[in-house]
Order: structure tokens, then C-alpha cells, then sequence
């Protein structure tokens, strides 16, 4: 008889976007007439800038013809793509990465879901509240939790992210060994100052403990004073893996590709004590499951830093937080409070109600779909999050009606 991984039963079956396109169906269906403008989803709407399509359509010429032909490249990515990251991303402001610390993948999703499995299921995790559900729900697959009780996973030490800290988590009162940290968050929109990455970068040298550093939305970062990757915070090269990737930076969505860097101090520990390099062990997962990224969209990925590159994905991400702003204005206008949109494509409104409550009242009254916060954590009850991906004329509507329906 074949039994299962009695873990994936205690996943919360996650009803929250299909709880979203039953009430969207359900409105539609009650207002045939009436459009529905979606800011809920967490995917972008741009095409691909044109330095990223040319470099794509070259790639696929190149494998074209015998002479150019590529089969199996390396696993870990091509040095072009490897070298020019760790110039443009991390040296060029001053963080110490070197090209053989980046691998190459086709998503941070999955980085984000994979990289627990080199660590112990003993391991003590912290996870922010609310975050990006991934963390949570790959280490309960793992069976890092106990039963889901009263929204929460025993066993996970989760960071509160609040109106009262500003919603960047304190330290945890208990020690823990695996610290997942996301900015610019997802879905609070907030960000972290070096001072405040300082905070979590030491208490990981204190505890032999490591950072998981999702900073997915870095090319949202506007403000000159906010550090873009966690290299950029003394002493994180032996603490800190980071995740990035081409998703939301150049609308690499349908396209994939992202990278994980992890240099080569970090450490973890063996049962008796001794250190042991995790480097190698990507090194060795990546290469054993994973076959790499096809190569025109290395070389797509790789156009996103040529000059021409660089001005459309500041162009493109410009777009997107311009409507951040306008979600805010509007918001603001209507009497709510919010935070997020400044340095991130993600408004989190303060609803003064229930998330599902403010969720039908937005849909109902002005046909606009956000995310209610409580999909994201306990601590989102009470939050919506409205994403600023969709053309500045939708949003504009979608403000404008929101404005006309609610006005206090
Ligand atoms: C969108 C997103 C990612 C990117 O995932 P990909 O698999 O690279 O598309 C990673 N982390 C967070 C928090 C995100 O919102």
C-alpha cells in the first residue's frame, strides 16, 4: 500500500483566488453591463521590453542553425549571464558577489520552495505575517510544522509585520535557525533600511542562523537611501541567501527567469557541530534537479542590462509605480490609511473592516478587484492589497469609480 506525505494534508487548502473569481463570476454575472477592473493579481501586464525580444529572437535564431546550436548548458547558468549579474546587480553598488555565487534558475518561486531542503526538518523557521505564501506552505511539505490551528501552523515561528512596527518584523523572542525576510514585501509593499537589515544580519551571526533574503521587487526601489540587495549590509556574505529574479523587474512572468545567490561563507552545521558550506550543496541540488534556464532566454535576461535595456525596465517599472501612486492619492482621498506603493508595485489599505468585508464592497460598489489581506496571514486581516499592474488608464477608472461609490 502506498502511503502519501501526510504533511501535504495539513496544507490549508488555499481557497483564496478561487474564492476571488467566484465572487468576481458571481458580480458579473449579476451586472452583465458592468466592466470589472482586476488589481488583484501579483502578475505584470507590459510586454517584454524590446531589448529583452530582440536578444530573445537572436537566442532562438542561434539555435537554429548547426553551427550555432546549443544543447545542455551548464546548470548553473552561462557565464555571460552569470557575470554580467554579479557586475550590474551586486558590484556596481558595492556587495561582494562574485559570478560563480549566482545560479541561474527559472524562477524565485521555486528557489524560494527548494532551498529548505538542504536544512534539517528540525530546523527552527521564522516567517513573516503576512508574507508570499510560499515559504510557509514548502516547509510545512516538509514537515517543519504541526497542525494548522486558529490561521496559523504550530511549530512556525511567524514575525508579525504591523501597523505598530511599521510592518518590518521585530527579532523573534525565541531563537531560531531560518529567517525568510522579503523587501520590498509582498503584499505589505513595505521596505527595510540597511539599519534595519543590520538588526537581522547580526542576530544571524549571533545565532548561527540563516536569512533568506527575497528581494523579488529590488527594481521598485525609488529611495537613494534604501539597500537594494542584503550584500549591501556588512557581514551578510555568511548569513544571507538572496532571491531575485526577471519577473516583475522586466515582465519576465511568462518568459522565467531568476537567480539565487549564495556566497560561498555561508555556513550551516552538521549533527556534531562542524561547518559545513552550503555553496556546494546548491551546487548540488541545483545540478542534480534542475537542467538550466534555455538559452534565448539567458540571452533575453541578459539584454535587460544593456544600456538600452536598463531605460525600458526603468521605463517599464516607472509605469507601474506611477499607478502605485495614484491607487494612494485616490485611497488617501477616501479617508484610508495605507502604506506600500513608494518603492514597491503593491498599495496595502487599512479597511477599517473585515478583508473580505472591504473586498466585496469595492467589487459591489465600483466593480474593482483587490487581494484581501487575511489570503496573506492572520496579521493582513483587515488589509487589502490593490497591485498597481494594469494599464494607467484602468487604474484611473478604477480610481475614478472607486472616488464616485465610496465617498465617506
Ligand atoms: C512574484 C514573486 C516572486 C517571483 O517569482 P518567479 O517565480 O521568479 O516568477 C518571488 N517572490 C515574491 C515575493 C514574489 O511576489
Amino acid at each position: 500500500m502506498l502511503t502519501i506525505n501526510e504533511h501535504y494534508l495539513k496544507l490549508q487548502a488555499s481557497y483564496l483566488f478561487s474564492d476571488i473569481a467566484k465572487r468576481v463570476a458571481a458580480f458579473q454575472a449579476a451586472n452583465p453591463e458592468q466592466e470589472v477592473i482586476k488589481l488583484g493579481i501579483g502578475d505584470v501586464t507590459n510586454p517584454l521590453p524590446p531589448a529583452c525580444v530582440e536578444a530573445f529572437h537572436k537566442g532562438v535564431d542561434e539555435m537554429a542553425t548547426a553551427a550555432s546550436f546549443r544543447g545542455y548548458g551548464p546548470e548553473q547558468g552561462y557565464d555571460f549571464l552569470r557575470e554580467t549579474i554579479a557586475k550590474n546587480d551586486f558590484q556596481d553598488r558595492g556587495a561582494d558577489i562574485a559570478a560563480d555565487e549566482v545560479f541561474v534558475s527559472d524562477g524565485a518561486k521555486c528557489d524560494t520552495g527548494n532551498i529548505q531542503e538542504l536544512f534539517s526538518t528540525e530546523a527552527k523557521i521564522a516567517i513573516p505575517d503576512p508574507v508570499y505564501p510560499v515559504y510557509l506552505d514548502t516547509n510545512v511539505m516538509a514537515g517543519r510544522t504541526g497542525a494548522f490551528k486558529d490561521g496559523r501552523f504550530e511549530g512556525i515561528v511567524y514575525l508579525d509585520s504591523t501597523k505598530e512596527n511599521n510592518f518590518v518584523p521585530d527579532l523573534p523572542k525565541e531563537q531560531v535557525d531560518l529567517i525568510y525576510l522579503c523587501f520590498p514585501n509582498n503584499p505589505t509593499g513595505s521596505t527595510a533600511t540597511k539599519e534595519q537589515l543590520k538588526v537581522w544580519v547580526d542576530y544571524a551571526r549571533d545565532n548561527k542562523a540563516l536569512i533568506l533574503f527575497d528581494a523579488a521587487y529590488e527594481a521598485f526601489i525609488r529611495d537613494e537611501e534604501l539597500p537594494h540587495s542584503i550584500y549591501e549590509i556588512e557581514g551578510a556574505r555568511e548569513v544571507a541567501i538572496e532571491f531575485r529574479s526577471f519577473s516583475k523587474s522586466a515582465g519576465f512572468t511568462g518568459t522565467r527567469c531568476a537567480y539565487t545567490v549564495v556566497p560561498k561563507e555561508c555556513m550551516a552545521y552538521d549533527a556534531a557541530g562542524n561547518k559545513q558550506a552550503i555553496h556546494p550543496l546548491w551546487n548540488r541540488r541545483h545540478c542534480t534537479k534542475f537542467n538550466g534556464v534555455s538559452y534565448p532566454v539567458q540571452r533575453a535576461a541578459e539584454a535587460v542590462y544593456s544600456e538600452a535595456g536598463k531605460a525600458q525596465c526603468t521605463a517599464l517599472i516607472d509605469g507601474y509605480l506611477s499607478n502605485a501612486k495614484i491607487i494612494g492619492k485616490a485611497m488617501s482621498e477616501l479617508g484610508y490609511e495605507y502604506v506600500g506603493g513608494d518603492n514597491s508595485p503593491y498599495v496595502w489599505i487599512d479597511g477599517g473592516q473585515d478583508s473580505w468585508g472591504f473586498f466585496d464592497l469595492l467589487l459591489n460598489k465600483a466593480g474593482v478587484v483587490c487581494t484581501p489581506g487575511a489570503g496573506f496571514g492572520t496579521c493582513g486581516e483587515g488589509y487589502i492589497r490593490i497591485s498597481a499592474f494594469n494599464s494607467e488608464a484602468n487604474v484611473i477608472k478604477a480610481m475614478e469609480r472607486l472616488k464616485e461609490a465610496m465617498k465617506k
